[in-house]
């Protein structure tokens, strides 16, 4: 029995009750003069009995529905439909179908958009991995670059460009380039060339970047990214450009190489123009036969020999050192004495001393221990090194050659120390490079800067073995190489 049915029942029952006591009460006191209001009692508790009894009835169908309601949800849920009942009066067969076609509707509608969101999962994945990849090709160039976009604000940079630029790579993402670069010449070359709206621009300006303290030059490339080209912003930047492609590329020392090749180029000409006109002028005389006796014909062509001489071995510096630097070079490798290579030094270079007073020694040293090199590439830097110390020496010093063999680390090591002006600290480290001369010590000698530099490569590139400097201004230097003793 629901809560319905006893509820009806308590109340019928209470009012009958109620009833026949009032109707009892008052025959019992009043005698049958209240019969009246007894009869009105008596049908009022009919009416409440029978009102009881539909109330009864109407909950007992109202429990059938219910059920059928009930069983009806259970056939939809288990999607049978078969004993579905009418509830309510109302046929529900129909209401299964339609109720389905909607859920079919929705449940194509859920597969559909199910499948999408996977296409677009997919899709996300593979925009990742293509940004990771194309930030990795970014971060294998060695120029800097940097994206940004329609507003301004960092879409992609190389590890490069976060180094030259000074900024932090991870957190640069998406950030106005105003607070992450800290150029306002390069901020406003972007906002500029953004602004300027067109696709096809290309602009290229030579930019001085403050780099660890020393300022280096770019040459920096700005180009606009077209619109087609950014509608993954979501097509916010449909109009002008979708932002700038920045490129920086370190021109700092091309340029220091196009000047000291125009410095070489004016260096050798003058070199070459030197002799040349010594010898041009003596020859002319000779002809003229201005040299009248035999003596001073005989001083002409010394001079004219030793100016061929010079112009021989200037050409022969260019050309040692390109043959080595494209590898071309032949190398014929025998045991040699080094010892045996200085004398032949000191009969070639003792004129040149003796001119400038200058003492040149060559220290006494064991003919036992061999190098396996080619003899005309070591005589040549040696006689670099020599050549250089009496150029670079005043009148009156000396310069001494000598030997030492190093038996622990199997290297025979040659030095040429002399009393000559010295080198500036600062210019050590740039002493090798081709063409470089101190500008301190150019009064001292002519020179084309070519000297070290095939020292360098005949000793390092060639033999494989080490050219050391030390020295300080007004003191004196010494070059050193060392070789690897020759196995026998
Ligand atoms: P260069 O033809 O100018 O002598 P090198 O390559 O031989 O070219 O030498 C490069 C520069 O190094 C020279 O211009 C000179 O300034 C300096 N230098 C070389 N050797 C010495 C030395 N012994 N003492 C002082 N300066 C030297």
């Amino acid at each position: 029995m629901n809560a319905f049915k006893k509820c009806a029942l308590f109340t019928a029952g209470v009012v009958f009750m109620l009833v026949i006591a009032a109707a009892l009460a008052s025959m019992f006191f009043q005698g049958f003069a209240l019969m009246p209001v007894a009869i009105a009692l008596g049908v009022a508790g009919v009416i409440a009995v029978i009102a009881a009894a539909a109330v009864w009835l109407l909950g007992e169908r109202y429990s059938t529905q219910a059920q059928r309601l009930h069983t009806y949800l259970d056939e939809m849920l288990t999607g049978n439909g078969k004993n579905i009942q009418p509830v309510l009066g109302f046929n529900l067969q129909q209401v299964p179908a339609k109720i389905e076609s909607a859920l079919e509707s929705l449940r194509a509608q859920v597969k559909t958009l199910t499948n999408q969101k996977r296409e677009l999962d997919v899709k996300v994945r593979i925009c990742e991995a293509e940004r990771q990849h194309l930030e990795a090709i970014l971060n294998t160039i060695t120029d800097g670059v940097v994206v940004t976009d329609a507003f301004n604000e960092i879409a992609l940079a190389n590890g490069s460009a976060a180094r030259v630029l000074d900024f932090n790579l991870t957190e640069s993402q998406k950030r106005p380039i105003d607070h992450v670069l800290h150029d306002p010449r390069l901020i406003k070359l972007i906002k500029d060339t953004r602004e300027a709206g067109d696709a096809c621009l290309r602009r290229n300006v030579e930019h001085q970047i403050g780099h660890n303290g020393d300022a280096r030059t770019f040459q920096v490339t700005l180009s606009c990214v077209a619109p087609e080209a950014g509608k993954a912003d979501g097509g916010k930047s449909a109009e002008g450009v979708a932002g700038v492609v920045t490129v920086l590329h370190d021109v700092t020392k091309d340029k220091e190489i196009a000047e000291m090749k125009s410095d070489f180029v004016s260096s050798v000409s003058h070199e070459l123009r030197t002799p040349l006109s010594s010898i041009k002028a003596y020859m002319e005389m000779l002809v003229d036969g201005e040299a009248n006796d035999e003596q001073t014909r005989a001083d002409f062509y010394n001079i004219v020999q030793g100016e061929t001489n010079r112009l021989s071995r200037l050409i022969d510096n260019i050309l040692s050192i390109s043959r080595i630097e494209s590898g071309v070079t032949k190398v014929q490798r025998e045991n040699i004495a080094l010892p045996q290579i200085v004398r032949e030094v000191v009969d070639i270079m003792l004129p040149q001393a003796r001119a400038k007073d200058i003492e040149l020694v060559e220290k006494p040293s064991p003919l036992y221990f061999q190098v396996f090199a080619d003899r005309d590439m070591i005589l040549q830097a040696t006689l670099n090194l020599v050549g250089n110390a009496i150029k670079y020496t005043p009148n009156g010093g000396k310069v001494t050659i000598e030997i030492e063999v190093d038996e622990h680390a199997r290297e025979v090591v040659l030095s040429v120390i002399d009393t000559g002006v010295g080198i500036p600290e600062e210019d050590v480290p740039r002493l090798f490079e081709k063409f470089f001369r101190v500008s301190n010590n150019n009064q001292m000698a002519k020179g084309t800067g070519l000297g070290l530099n095939l020292v360098k490569h005949v000793i390092e590139t060639v033999h494989g073995g080490r050219v050391h400097v030390t020295s300080q201004v007004g003191t004196g230097s010494t070059f050193n190489f060392s070789l690897p003793i020759a196995d026998k």
